[in-house]
């Protein structure tokens, strides 16, 4: 197999079909998605094959040894055809705020709720791998109030609720990667432990006035406190993350119609995944099918002289 460019991703359903418009063009892409400097036999080197399109294998022409280029993915040993889990990868991918099994089930014509569930599941599950990577400065974070009936600031009356802690990436104007996790209590330990966890040492961190934030500095972040002024309302200071806070809201309200703590940690994986991948579509696309490392995309760096001041 010659070296190929990985295939532009398509910007529309009709470009999606144009694509991939059988079992063979999906094979071929998946092979070209493992393998993008050519298939390798993982047995001999050799770098010649013959595609087995029917069972999905490649075979070595050297040692006559069988490759798989779904090992590992969700479209291992599953007997729904490669064009179908491309199309519901597809929908996933590109609808916010996603779709219901009964909603993919009418898609894709498929017969049973039951595969439609099944393939939505996996699918879903590929958006809670665990990351590796932090994300890096500069960097807002903030705290808010998921659920219950009213959301808000802390220390209102906070039963039913849970807080959610969240980092956004500051890019120029506009917002780069996020992380979001659930924390017990705006808490010294808390936060700090997020933070660590989740932005790169030595980042500058833009918070309030909180005090819990206050150890950033001798950890080793450029902190910088943005305070509150009576001028400016509170939504106006750290207006990133408190924008994620929002459409997090709207989308969970939206889609879930209100989701208990016990689900909360997988929607924010799954709002994380979305959000930060909400310009690479085709990322999304490839990280679902499991064809790709689960590395993030890094944010195009702009240059960015007009920044929040604090
Ligand atoms: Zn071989």
């Amino acid at each position: 197999m010659a070296h190929v460019a990985r295939p532009d991703f398509p910007r529309t359903i009709v470009e999606f079909h144009a694509l991939f418009p059988d079992e063979e063009s999906c094979a071929r892409y998946l092979a070209q998605s493992r393998w993008p400097d050519g298939f390798s036999c993982p047995n001999c080197g050799c770098i010649e094959a013959y595609a087995l399109p029917k069972r999905r294998l490649w075979q070595c022409k050297g040692c006559g040894r069988q490759t798989s280029p779904t090992a590992g993915t969700v479209l291992h040993r599953t007997r729904v055809p490669l064009q179908l889990w491309f199309h519901a990868a597809y929908l996933v991918s590109t609808m916010t705020p996603g779709l219901s099994a009964v909603q993919l089930q009418r898609q894709l014509g498929v017969g049973t709720y039951e595969t439609a569930w099944t393939m939505l599941h996996r699918l879903r599950r590929a958006m809670l791998r665990p990351r590796r990577d932090r994300i890096g400065g500069p960097v807002e974070v903030d705290e808010c109030f998921i659920g219950g009936s009213r959301s808000g600031k802390r220390g209102r009356g906070a039963a039913g609720k849970v807080l959610v802690v969240g980092a956004v990436e500051v890019r120029g104007e506009g917002s780069g990667r996020i992380r979001l996790g659930i924390i017990p209590a705006a808490t010294q330990a808390a936060l700090t432990t997020f933070i660590r966890g989740n932005v790169a040492d030595g980042a500058r961190v833009f918070t309030d006035g909180l005090a819990s934030y206050a150890p950033l500095a001798s950890l080793g972040y450029d902190h910088r406190t943005v305070i509150e002024d009576e001028k400016r309302n509170h939504r106006n200071i750290l207006p990133r993350i408190h924008r994620v806070f929002s459409n997090l809201k709207t989308w969970i309200k939206g889609t879930h119609h209100g989701v208990g703590a016990k689900n909360l940690e997988v929607y924010l994986r799954e709002f994380e995944f979305r959000f930060n991948r909400r310009r690479t579509p085709m990322a999304a696309f490839q990280s679902l099918l499991g064809l790709t490392s689960q590395h993030e995309p890094q944010p195009v760096r702009r240059r960015w002289a007009r920044t929040v001041r604090s």
